[in-house]
C-alpha cells in the first residue's frame, strides 16, 4: 500500500515537507478480513488541528504514523460475506492506497446514481454539518437572513443553498469572483468576495441592510467582528469553524466588539457534527431528494493521485478548492 504519513508538525501553513510517502506491505488477508482499494479521500481542515499536539475532541496525528480520514474504496479480495468483491465501502482510513479490514468501522454505501464521492461531500460529513448547524443549532426560519462565510466550500456551499430552500435571505462571503459567480448563479442574494470589498464590516452592511439573524461562522477573525456588528437582537450563531486561525503560531486576539453579544442578546453555540451523527439518517433522505430534484448542486474539486494528497490539504488554506476537496486515489 502507497501512505502518506506526517513527517513533522506543521508551524503555521502546512508545507509538502511535513509530509512523507512510504510504501507498506499488506498481510495477505484471512477469514473474515477483505482488501480495500481506495478510490477517493477526503481532505478536511479540521485535519490541521489533529497535526498539533494536544487534546482536543479527536486525538493527534502521531509522528511517522500514516494519516488519518474519510475515504471510500472499493473490496478487490474478500474472506468477509458481508463485503463481498465489488462493495464500494466508506472508511476513515485515507491517505493511503489499499487497506485490510475485518470490516470495524467500515461501512457499506448504498447503491446510488451518484458518484460515491459525494458521500465526503454533500452526502457525508460536511453536508452533514451545513444541515445541523442550519436545523439543530442556529433553527434557521424561513424569511430571516442568512449568513455565512467560506459559502464556496464544502460546510458552505450547501449552507448557502439549504439556506434558500429553507426560505431565507442568503449572504455569502467568498476569496473570489469566480466563487461569487458560482453562489449567484445558484441565486445567492448576495455575494461579498472579502479579499476585494475594502472594510468587511462596511460591505456586509451593505449586503444586510436590515442586519442578520443567522451567522454560520466558518472563519473567525474580521468574518466574526463583521457579523457582531451587523447581527439583529436576539440573532444567532451556529460556530462551525474558524479556519483562519488554524494556521495561527500566536494566539490572535478576540474581536474588540465582544459586548455585541449583550446589546444585541445574541446566542452563540458551538457544535461538533460528530455528536449529531443519529440525525444522519434524516439528513440523508432530505439530502437525497434535493439532489435527485437538482435542488442542491454538489461541486467537487478534485485532485488526481495520492502524490497530489497534501498538496490539496495545503489547498484547503489558500482557496484552490470550490465545493468539496477531494483526492481521486485510482
Ligand atoms: P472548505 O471546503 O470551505 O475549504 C476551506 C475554504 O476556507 C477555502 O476554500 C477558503 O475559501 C476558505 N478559507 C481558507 N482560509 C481562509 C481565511 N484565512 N479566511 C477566510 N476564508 C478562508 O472547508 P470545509 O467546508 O470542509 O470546512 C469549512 C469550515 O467548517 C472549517 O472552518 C472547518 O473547520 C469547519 N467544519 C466544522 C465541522 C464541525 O463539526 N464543527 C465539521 C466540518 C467542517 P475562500 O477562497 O473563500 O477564502
Amino acid at each position: 500500500s502507497q501512505v502518506i504519513q506526517l513527517k513533522s508538525r506543521p508551524e503555521g501553513l502546512p508545507t509538502s515537507d511535513n509530509f512523507s510517502q512510504a510504501e507498506q506491505t499488506l498481510a495477505a488477508i484471512k477469514t473474515g478480513e477483505f482488501l480495500v482499494k481506495n478510490q477517493w479521500m477526503s481532505v478536511d481542515p479540521y485535519m490541521r488541528g489533529r497535526m498539533i499536539d494536544r487534546k482536543s475532541y479527536i486525538a493527534p496525528f502521531e509522528i511517522g504514523n500514516t494519516l488519518e480520514g474519510g475515504a471510500i474504496g472499493e473490496v478487490i479480495e474478500s474472506l468477509n460475506p458481508d463485503f463481498p468483491v465489488g462493495s464500494k465501502v466508506s472508511s476513515m482510513l485515507g491517505w493511503r492506497s489499499h487497506f485490510v479490514s475485518d470490516g470495524t468501522e467500515i461501512t457499506r454505501l448504498p447503491e446510488t446514481p451518484l458518484c460515491p464521492s459525494h458521500f465526503l461531500g454533500v452526502l457525508g460529513m460536511p453536508g452533514m454539518t451545513a444541515w445541523t448547524g442550519l436545523n439543530r443549532i442556529a433553527e434557521l426560519k424561513a424569511g430571516e437572513t442568512l449568513f455565512v462565510s467560506a459559502a464556496s466550500g464544502a460546510v458552505g456551499s450547501v449552507v448557502a443553498q439549504i439556506g434558500k430552500l429553507m426560505g431565507a435571505r442568503v449572504v455569502a462571503s467568498v476569496g473570489s469572483d469566480e466563487k461569487a459567480a458560482y453562489l449567484t448563479n445558484l441565486g445567492i442574494d448576495a455575494v461579498i468576495n472579502y479579499k476585494t470589498c475594502g472594510d468587511l464590516s462596511t460591505a456586509l452592511g451593505q449586503a444586510a441592510p436590515e442586519g442578520i439573524d443567522v451567522y454560520f461562522e466558518n472563519v473567525g477573525g474580521e468574518h466574526l467582528t463583521a457579523a457582531l456588528n451587523h447581527m439583529k437582537d436576539h440573532g444567532r450563531i451556529a460556530v462551525c469553524g474558524m479556519i483562519a486561525q488554524y494556521n495561527d503560531t500566536t494566539p490572535t486576539p478576540g474581536p474588540s466588539n465582544l459586548a455585541q453579544i449583550i446589546i444585541k442578546k445574541l446566542k452563540i453555540e458551538g457544535f461538533i457534527v460528530f455528536e449529531h451523527w443519529d440525525h444522519y439518517g434524516e439528513f440523508a433522505a432530505q439530502m437525497g431528494q434535493w439532489l435527485a430534484s437538482g435542488k442542491v448542486q454538489a461541486e467537487q474539486t478534485i485532485y488526481e493521485g495520492l502524490d497530489n494528497a497534501a498538496d490539496a490539504f495545503i489547498g484547503l488554506f489558500e482557496g484552490k478548492n470550490k465545493g468539496k476537496m477531494i483526492v481521486k486515489i485510482a
